[in-house]
C-alpha cells in the first residue's frame, strides 16, 4: 500500500506524514504537555490585563497603539525570541472627537439615544444635523423608496442580525453591509446622514462602532450607530409619528496618515529556518472599550503560544513567528505590509494562523487552503480533541493573514465559541472583565498545539 501511495507525486510526502502520525504517539503526549503547562504556568491573562488597563484602547495612529507596539516587543524579547523586529507601516489616523449625542424630536419633546460615530465617518455640521428620518431594512427597500422620499432625510438602517445562525459571525456577515456601505447608498439618493442599528444580538443600550467606507465620487455624509434599544425605540416612535425628526452631532475627523508598526518575534527553525509558520492577531482596536476580546486576546495568545513551546524546551523545525498586525480595524495596512515584505524578501510561508474571534473557549479552526492542505489540517483533529477541538473545516481564516494567500499556504483562523462575542465587539463593554482567564488560556494552548503539529508534520 505504501508503494502505491509513494507513486502519487506531491501527495506522497503528506500521506507519509499522515501515516507517521498513526504510529507516533509522541505527538499526543506533547500536546498533553502543552495543555498541562498552559493551565498551570501561564501569562496570558496578566499580559492582557496590562494591555487593557495600563495601555487601553489602541486605535491606529493613537499613542496607545504605539505603547502596545513597545509592550509586545518587550514581551517577545523576554520570552527569548531569537529575533524581534518592527515593520514600518503608514496607518490612517481617524479620531472620534467629542462624545456624540443624538435625540429623537417630537414637537417640543426630545428623547436621547445612545450613539457612536462609525469609524472613518465624516463629522456632522458643528451644530449637529437635524432631519426627518426614514427607516429601511435593506438597500432594496431604500432603492424602492427612490430619491423623492429619501432626499434631505437621515436614513435609519434597522435590519437585526439574524438569530437563527449558530455562528454569530454568519449573522454579522448578513447584516454588516448596512454599516459598511449604508452611507454611500443613502447619499446616492440625496440623504444627509445615516444611523444604523448596532451589530449585536444583545438587547442593551451600548452602541457598537466599526468601520464604514465611502464610495468614490459619492457625497460623504455622516454615519453613526445607535444601540439596539435605541433602534427599537426609534422604530416604535416612527410607527406613531412617521414624520419625526432626529438630531445628532459628531465631530470625528480623518487626519494625515501616521507612522506605526507591525511587531514580529521569531524562534529560528532548526531544520528549515527559511520556512515560516506565523501565528498572530491585530494590535489595534476600536476606541470605545479596551480591545480585550478584539483583538488583545488574539495578540496575547499568539505570543503566549510561542512562550509555551519555548518553556517546554521545544526546538522548532521551521521558523515560528508571532506577528502583531497593526490597523486591521480601519485599513488592514499592517496585514498588507507583512505580506508585501514577505514577498519582497522571498520568505516562504508554510502556514499562518490568526486568532481574531475573541478569547472564548476554542472549538476549532476554519481553514483556507488547497485540498491537500485542507486534508492535512483535518488530519490533525485527533491530536486536538483533548483540548475540546471538534471542528476543523473549510472557512474564512483571518483578515490580517488573508494577504498571504497563495496556492500552497495553509491559512487558519482559531474558532472559539461565538455566542457572546458580539455582546462586546466594538463596544465599550469589550473590557478585561469580559474575558475568562481559563478560556483565554485554552485558546493559547490550542494555537501552540496547532503550530507544533504543523511544524512537526509538514515535511
Ligand atoms: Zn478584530
Amino acid at each position: 500500500m505504501i508503494t502505491k501511495i509513494i507513486t502519487t507525486s506531491v501527495f506522497s510526502l503528506f500521506t507519509l506524514a499522515l501515516l507517521a502520525q498513526d504510529i507516533d504517539s509522541n505527538h499526543f503526549r506533547f500536546v498533553e504537555r502543552i495543555l498541562e503547562k498552559s493551565m498551570t504556568d501561564n501569562q496570558s491573562y496578566d499580559k492582557l490585563s496590562y494591555l487593557c488597563t495600563e495601555i487601553g484602547p489602541r486605535l491606529s495612529g493613537s499613542q496607545q497603539a504605539a505603547l502596545a507596539v513597545d509592550f509586545t516587543e518587550k514581551w517577545m524579547e523576554e520570552i527569548g525570541c531569537n529575533r524581534v523586529f518592527r515593520q514600518e507601516v503608514m496607518v490612517p489616523n481617524w479620531k472620534r472627537g467629542e462624545k456624540e449625542r443624538a435625540y429623537i424630536i417630537i414637537n417640543n419633546d426630545s428623547t436621547p439615544m445612545s450613539i457612536t460615530a462609525l469609524g472613518m465617518s465624516v463629522a456632522t455640521p458643528e451644530k449637529g444635523l437635524k432631519a426627518e428620518i426614514i427607516e429601511v431594512q435593506n438597500f432594496e427597500q431604500l432603492k424602492a423608496l427612490g430619491k423623492e422620499k429619501v432626499k434631505g432625510k437621515i436614513v435609519f438602517y434597522n435590519r437585526p442580525m439574524n438569530p437563527v445562525h449558530v455562528s454569530t459571525f454568519a449573522a454579522y456577515g448578513g447584516s454588516v453591509d448596512q454599516r459598511w456601505a449604508g452611507a454611500s447608498e443613502a447619499a446616492k439618493l440625496g440623504a444627509v446622514g445615516t444611523l444604523v442599528r448596532s451589530m449585536t444580538l444583545k438587547n442593551d443600550d451600548n452602541p457598537h462602532t466599526g468601520v464604514m467606507g465611502y464610495e468614490k465620487d459619492v457625497q460623504k455624509i455622516p454615519a453613526a450607530a445607535i444601540s439596539t434599544q435605541a433602534a427599537e425605540m426609534l422604530h416604535r416612535q416612527l410607527i406613531q409619528n412617521p414624520n419625526l425628526t432626529v438630531w445628532f452631532n459628531q465631530s470625528c475627523a480623518t487626519h494625515d496618515d501616521t507612522l506605526s508598526h507591525n511587531v514580529v518575534g521569531e524562534f529560528t527553525g532548526s531544520v528549515h529556518p527559511e520556512k515560516y509558520i506565523v501565528v498572530g492577531g491585530h494590535l489595534d482596536s476600536w476606541d470605545l472599550g479596551q480591545g480585550a476580546h478584539d483583538d488583545g486576546a488574539g495578540c496575547i495568545q499568539s505570543i503566549e503560544a510561542l512562550r509555551i513551546l519555548k518553556s517546554l524546551g521545544y526546538t522548532p523545525r521551521h521558523t515560528l513567528r508571532a506577528v502583531m498586525f497593526m490597523n486591521e480595524e480601519n485599513g488592514l495596512r499592517g496585514g498588507r505590509k507583512y505580506a508585501e515584505q514577505a514577498k519582497l524578501l522571498g520568505e516562504h510561508h508554510l502556514a499562518a494562523i490568526e486568532s481574531d474571534r475573541g478569547g472564548f473557549s476554542p472549538r476549532g479552526f476554519d481553514i483556507e487552503a488547497n485540498q491537500q492542505m485542507l486534508l492535512f489540517a483535518k488530519s490533525l483533529a485527533p491530536y486536538l480533541a483533548p483540548l475540546g477541538i471538534y471542528s476543523i473545516k473549510e472557512g474564512g481564516s483571518g483578515a490580517d493573514i488573508g494577504p498571504l494567500r497563495n496556492d500552497t499556504i495553509l491559512l487558519a483562523g482559531l474558532v472559539p465559541d461565538s455566542q457572546r462575542y458580539f455582546d462586546y465587539h466594538h463596544a465599550q463593554t469589550d473590557r478585561i472583565e469580559a474575558v475568562n482567564e481559563r478560556e483565554l488560556q485554552m485558546g493559547a494552548a490550542t494555537m501552540a498545539a496547532f503550530i507544533y503539529l504543523i511544524d512537526q508534520l509538514i515535511p
